[in-house]
């Protein structure tokens, strides 16, 4: 007998033939055999489900990233299968561990590697502020070097707290307009980091 067919967009309804709710589809304008809408909406949609993260794991964090890459929580359940650590390959910068004043030029020269459009994550205490090494020697976040996207709070945060990061930043890539890169305000805020 053939297997059913099963959809992991809503598990529990795609059980029930003709009730697969497609939940991202954007508003729009749905007529006989056609449908329309923003161009902004489709790229969004399109850019939020094929995240191809960098993680930049440097200590603890990086473990619980571990951890969330893996099969119990998935994160390729996301459209995020594809890690790399060429910059160039990348659209998400996902910064997990203490971050050493050394190495602030580091994380910006992956940074600007990375081709645009590209959003970055601070995970954990210690990519966010330091966390609890307010020491000389330790970058008091790494906003103080890249723009940061969302902050994903914890010392270590637990999986599912990266997983809803991961979340909001979906929220924010499949919000922005595509015109948002070549604003002004978007080349002010890198101005303020020195970025050209
Ligand atoms: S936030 Fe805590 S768990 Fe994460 S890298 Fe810093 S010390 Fe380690």
């Amino acid at each position: 007998m053939a297997r059913p067919v099963r959809f992991n967009i809503h598990p529990i309804k795609a059980d029930v033939k003709d009730n697969i709710s497609i939940v991202d589809m954007p508003e729009g304008y749905t007529g006989e055999g056609f449908f329309t809408t923003q161009l902004s909406s489709v790229v969004g949609l399109a850019r939020k489900n094929s995240l191809w993260p960098l993680p930049f794991a440097t200590s603890c964090c990086g473990i619980e990233f571990m951890a969330t890459m893996a099969s119990h929580y998935d994160l390729a359940r996301f459209g995020a299968e594809r890690l790399a650590f060429s910059p160039r390959q990348c659209d998400l910068l996902m910064v997990m561990g203490t971050i050493a004043k050394k190495m602030g030029p580091i994380v910006k020269q992956v940074y600007l590697q990375m081709a645009e459009p590209r959003w970055v994550m601070a995970v954990g205490a210690c990519a966010s502020s330091g966390g609890i090494f307010d020491t000389y020697s330790v970058l008091q976040g790494i906003d103080q070097v890249v723009p940061v996207d969302v902050y994903v709070p914890g010392c270590p945060p637990r999986p599912e707290a990266i997983l809803d990061g991961f979340m909001k930043i979906q929220e924010l890539v499949g919000q922005e307009s595509v015109r948002r890169r070549n604003g002004e305000q978007y080349k002010a805020l890198l101005g303020t980091y020195g970025i050209q």
